[in-house]
């Protein structure tokens, strides 16, 4: 092994979209396939997802959804974060891409531009994107509106949060006023955690992003994504020598280290400095030191049996998104979505 290796088991993302799928019972189950497809391939993600049955995919901006409307002939595209102006309006009527309108400005600027089909996206209680309730009864009847969304802030929490159940109240509040506008409309409230609150938070669409990956909140999830990296140089130091930048690891004992060639600028976080821990034929190798840009050091005197060019697992078996996410202070989304594009991909278990 000569480079680091991202794997992108395909067949994995499309056991986990058809999980959900039977989770949302006859809700259409949509694919968030922003930021690439949560780092993992936009084109490659939405073509095993296509070919798996799903039809509806939503990416934030306009660049996303035409970047994708040219890997994807047919099927719903829809734009989370809208339309800025009339050149993202233009795009959007001559790539048939529907933009979520999230507030007045939005809803104005596609009418000027005599725009067709869109989506509706409502304020339900995050505070982030959609149109106050409010400013519902001043709608155009008409705006050709497709589909009413909004977005909940706890789903991940679980029913035990009654935020859950507010946001729902509110939600259906605003679709019920909404109704009398546009009665063609679907509607769609949840996301991965929402899908997994149950029954009642699906209605006519939910939108799955993490759990179609392998993060959290879906427990069941297929593992999606494998980062293993080659050992670039290993070196003996004695107990006291101190390692990296800042010197902020010392040797205990005379050890062994191996250098791999994954930094912070492959996603490898820099807070795993000193914190993470990687795996060697599925024993535990620590980092020893700081992460920089394009390497990290690791402590491997418990692996006397290692050489140069040996793998090292990052995620894999041993280690989870989730819990690399953990050691990091962050979460797994974050983690897939700054992997890095310097390494080898591969995907595989494509249908
Ligand atoms: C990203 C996003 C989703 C998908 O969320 P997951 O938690 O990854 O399933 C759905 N809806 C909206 C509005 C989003 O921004």
């Amino acid at each position: 092994m000569t480079q680091p290796l991202l794997t992108i088991d395909l067949g994995a993302i499309v056991d986990n979209w058809r999980a959900l799928d039977a989770l949302s019972g006859g809700a259409e189950t949509a694919a968030a396939v922003k930021a690439d497809g949560y780092g993992c391939g936009a084109a490659e993600v939405v073509a095993a997802l296509r070919s798996a049955g799903c039809r509806t995919f939503f990416v934030a901006t306009v660049e996303e959804g035409v970047r994708l409307r040219v890997a994807l002939a047919d099927g719903e595209v829809h734009i989370l974060n809208g339309i800025a102006d009339r050149d993202d309006a233009r795009a959007c009527i001559d790539n048939a891409l529907h933009p979520c309108l999230n507030h007045r400005g939005q809803i104005e600027l596609w009418q000027a531009m005599a725009g067709g089909g869109c989506t509706l996206q409502i304020e339900s209680g995050m505070a982030r994107l959609g149109l106050p309730q409010a400013e519902v009864e001043a709608l155009s009847p008409g705006l050709e509106v497709r589909l009413v969304m909004s977005h909940l802030a706890c789903a991940d929490d679980g029913p035990s949060n009654p935020a859950n159940r507010v946001q729902r109240a509110q939600f259906t509040e605003g679709a019920m006023r909404l109704r009398s506008h546009f009665p063609a409309a679907r509607l769609s409230l949840a996301a991965t955690g929402g899908t997994l609150l149950g029954a009642e938070y699906h209605f006519d669409m939910v939108r799955c992003g993490i759990g179609i990956y392998g993060g959290m909140p879906f427990a069941d999830a297929a593992p999606v994504v494998t980062l293993t990296a080659p050992i670039l140089q290993l070196r003996e130091i004695p107990a006291g020598q101190s390692v990296g930048y800042g010197w902020t690891w010392t040797a205990e004992r005379p050890s062994r280290l191996a250098t791999l060639p994954v930094g912070y600028a492959d996603g490898v976080h820099r807070a795993l400095s000193n914190r993470a821990t990687f795996y060697i034929d599925g024993k535990p190798a620590p980092m020893a030191g700081r992460v920089s840009m394009d390497l990290v050091t690791l402590d491997v005197t418990d692996h006397p049996q290692v050489q140069v060019g040996d793998p090292v697992e990052i995620l894999g078996p041993h280690q989870s998104v989730d819990d690399l996410a953990r050691a990091a202070g962050t979460i797994g989304y974050e983690i897939l979505t700054s992997l890095g594009h310097r390494y080898t991909r591969r995907y595989t278990n494509a249908q």
